[in-house]
């Protein structure tokens, strides 16, 4: 239908020279939680069902995408599993030629009821986010979450199928920093991966810059009690520093995205709900891609895609330590981590 030829191991690269392998794609702005540093308590309007891509649409970006050499994609939103029709879009999504890695990120409220499906539909990996055991604190963060859901969610994922989820943790001073060790201890117990990811200033919060973690901050108070490896990773890893408990079947990653930006490493894309790529995270550049979809011209499609690549800056500009928020108009939530 599509017309392309999906050539393996075509090398994508930017104006930098870092290859770009990575497209992450948001399916949705709405999300059944709301946590305190994703989004504000009160004033974050959804898009209407119009201002979000038809998965007709999402499909055509990662086709074009993967004609011009990704390899990986990562859906992501909101919780990418409240839009209705995700599985069969998800089926689609896993039969691109070419596509060599298929993986969502979620809250996991919803795996019990739908991670057979994600399995059968073809997602190779799941990334949950849990940032407290402690059911109280929990209900904190997320406002009003349950973590019992979320953790029966952890649950089905291994119940489906799946490899061991990554568990992503937002390490925030003072409010769960003092969970590190139990989260450290389930990749002994589970086997599970955990990735403890420095808060970003996504929401405009005067309080980030005390309550982010730099990432060294971590491994040292990691180092108290376990003895930790470096472990290589994997080709299509993210961005993470990986680490092993000696012994332990999980890892355990650092994301520094702050203090130890790796933008110099950074391999990926990102492509909004309501049809806006991004090339970097902090970076307000964004380009439409609504109009080019509605040009129904493919290779115009691949071309721009690639244009933005090109375009993609070099690092961000935010700085350790940095006490005001850069984007007053940004939520995590509508760019998809
Ligand atoms: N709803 C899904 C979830 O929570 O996993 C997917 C979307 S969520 C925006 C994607 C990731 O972004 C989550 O792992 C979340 O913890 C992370 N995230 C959101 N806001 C963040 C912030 N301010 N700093 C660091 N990570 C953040
Ligand atoms: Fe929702 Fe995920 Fe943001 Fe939490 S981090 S509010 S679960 S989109």
């Amino acid at each position: 239908m599509f017309g392309y030829n999906y050539p393996m191991g075509i090398q994508l690269t930017d104006s930098y020279g870092r290859k770009i392998n990575y497209l992450r794609l948001s399916v949705t702005d709405r999300c059944n939680l709301r946590c305190q540093y994703c989004m504000p308590e009160q004033g974050v309007g959804h898009k209407e069902h119009h201002e979000i891509l038809r998965y007709e649409e999402l499909l055509r970006i990662a086709r074009a995408a993967v004609a011009i050499g990704i390899e990986k994609v990562r859906i992501t939103g909101g919780e990418p599993l409240v839009r209705a029709g995700i599985i069969p879009f998800l089926s689609q999504l896993a039969a691109i030629p070419g596509l060599h890695h298929l993986a969502l990120t979620t809250n996991g409220l919803l795996l019990p009821e739908l991670a057979v499906d994600l399995h059968l539909a073809g997602v190779q990996r799941l990334n949950i986010s849990l940032d407290s055991l402690r059911p109280d604190r929990f209900a904190l963060i997320t406002r009003g979450g349950d973590v019992n859901m979320a953790l029966e969610g952890i649950g089905a994922a291994f119940g489906a199928g799946f490899p061991p989820p990554k568990i992503n943790m937002v390490v925030m001073r003072g409010i769960n920093d003092d969970e590190l060790f139990d989260f450290a201890a389930l990749t002994i117990s589970h086997g599970v991966t955990v990735r403890f990811i420095e808060y970003m200033p996504a929401i405009a919060d005067d309080h980030w810059p005390d309550r982010t973690v730099a990432g060294q901050e971590l491994l040292d108070r990691l180092s108290t009690r376990y003895r930790l490896e470096s472990v290589d990773k994997g080709v299509y890893a993210g961005p993470s520093r990986d680490f092993r408990i000696i012994g332990a079947p999980g890892t355990i990653g650092i994301i520094t995205a702050i203090s130890g930006h790796f933008c110099n490493e950074c391999n990926r894309i990102r492509v909004t709900a309501d049809g806006r790529m991004r090339g970097c995270l902090f970076n307000d550049e964004t380009l439409d891609l609504r109009p080019i979809l509605n040009r129904n011209d493919d290779h115009l499609l691949q071309e721009t895609l690639k244009g933005m690549i090109s375009r993609k800056p070099q690092q961000h500009g935010i700085e350790p330590g940095q006490r005001t928020v850069p984007h007053t108009h940004f939520t995590m939530s509508g760019i998809g981590g």
